[in-house]
């Protein structure tokens, strides 16, 4: 069915039973058979995020990729307030970046891409300024690092912040528990360990919050997220025309995911992250982070110097197999293999025989490389020849 098997951290490839979703009958989204569809969704999330006291926290589904959940929530909570960005990666600098257009008042920490947030210039800088909100990546899929919810929700309220997440890459993949972390809004979208089409973004939050929302200066019309929580309070609807197939794949989505038990879902994603990174260490590949700072979603990988990886992409990319590409000073430097949506450990054991092919066609790159850097004589390769034999002096 699916010529490509995406192994990437979103778009997914989707399960049959959300394919078929998206052909169901055309409903008009201002009868009741859109208000049901959307009462469901609304519940099954507030069971994704396992949240204990479902009456104190409401979900907003908005037609927009995980980006406008994100300047939803960022363009509607902070009205005149002082906003502070804690960034490790390039998820990050986009929370900065979209903040910084819609509130004057944005701040930002920054950390080495890659490393982990220093807790300690965290606290310093919350007790020397008024911040009132923060907001932060859980899962950093620009380098797979996984950001710490609980301290830094402690760290928020200790200091009076709203404390906001960035949870689009790591809902339904791992625990987010919003009540003991003390996050206000989350976000998330449909497409990445939810498994379900590109296309939709939501927002879980406090419903204490989303009533404060009310007083706030509107800043933007389609994404204001009070409105969304007004409609969905009062009408149990959106307050504009919704991508109506696409809340049907949603749907079948969640219900595959609490089929199968959220729990035992984290379970199956780690183990298939564990399956990938077990091949590829045995390939000889060096990863980015630490193994315990790695989010189930993704591994990110050093590229070996002497790969090009536009070439080794193209490779895989003819074996039917789709990867990333680093992003910002990553570039170049590294590729991500994702695990999430429809990949069996067949698919993941394909790629790693796939991977292994791809990398050894690489060795006469390696061996001439390896020569020259020794300061040895230039070395030609001999057309046709074995691999061993590859390499002889050139004539002088
Ligand atoms: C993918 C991603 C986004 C952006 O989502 P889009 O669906 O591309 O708009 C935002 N934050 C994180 C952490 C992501 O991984």
């Amino acid at each position: 069915m699916n010529k490509y098997l995406l192994f990437t951290p979103g778009p997914v490839n989707v399960a049959e039973n959300v394919r078929m979703a998206i052909c169901k009958e055309d409903i008009c989204h201002r009868e009741a058979d859109f208000d049901h569809l959307l009462q469901s969704i609304e519940n099954k999330l507030l069971k994704i995020f396992e949240i204990k006291n479902s009456a104190d926290y409401r979900a907003v589904v908005i037609t927009g990729s995980g980006t406008a959940a994100n300047e939803s929530i960022l363009s509607s909570v902070v009205g005149n307030k002082n906003i502070l960005i804690i960034s490790n990666g390039e998820f990050g600098e986009r929370l900065y970046n979209i903040s910084n257009i819609h509130n004057k008042n944005t701040f930002l920490l920054e950390f080495t891409w890659g490393k982990s947030f220093d807790l300690g210039k965290i606290e310093a800088y919350l007790k020397k300024h008024k911040i009132d909100v923060v907001a932060m990546v859980h899962h950093e899929t620009s380098s797979g690092m996984l950001n710490p919810l609980e301290k830094m929700g402690a760290l928020s309220k200790e200091n009076g912040a709203l404390f906001i997440v960035d949870c689009v890459s790591s809902a339904g993949a791992e625990v987010i528990d919003m009540e003991k972390c003390h996050i206000s809004f989350c976000s998330s979208s449909s497409s990445k360990a939810i498994c379900s089409y590109s296309g939709l973004s939501f927002v879980v939050g406090k419903k204490e919050e989303f009533e404060k929302l009310k007083n706030l200066p509107v800043k933007t019309t389609y994404l204001n997220l009070y409105t969304f929580y007004d409609f969905i309070k009062n009408y149990s609807q959106t307050p504009n025309t919704p991508a109506v197939h696409l809340f049907y794949a949603l749907e079948q989505a969640l219900v595959n995911i609490l089929t199968t038990g959220v729990y035992n879902h984290y379970v199956e994603l780690k183990d298939k992250a564990n399956f990938s990174r077990e091949g590829m260490l045995n390939l000889g590949l060096k990863f980015l982070l630490d193994e315990k700072n790695m989010c189930s979603v993704l591994t990110t990988v050093h590229i070996p110097s002497h790969i090009d990886v536009t070439v080794f992409r193209q490779k895989l990319r003819e074996k039917s197999i789709i990867i990333y590409e680093g992003k910002g000073c990553f570039k170049n430097k590294v590729f991500q293999v994702g695990n999430i949506g429809e990949l069996s450990f067949a698919n993941i054991q394909f790629f790693l025989d796939s991977l292994e092919n791809v990398l050894l066609s690489f060795e006469d790159v390696k061996i001439k490389r390896t020569h020259l850097i020794k300061g040895n004589k230039p070395m030609v390769v001999l057309a046709n020849a074995t691999r061993k034999n590859a390499l002889l002096p050139a004539a002088s």
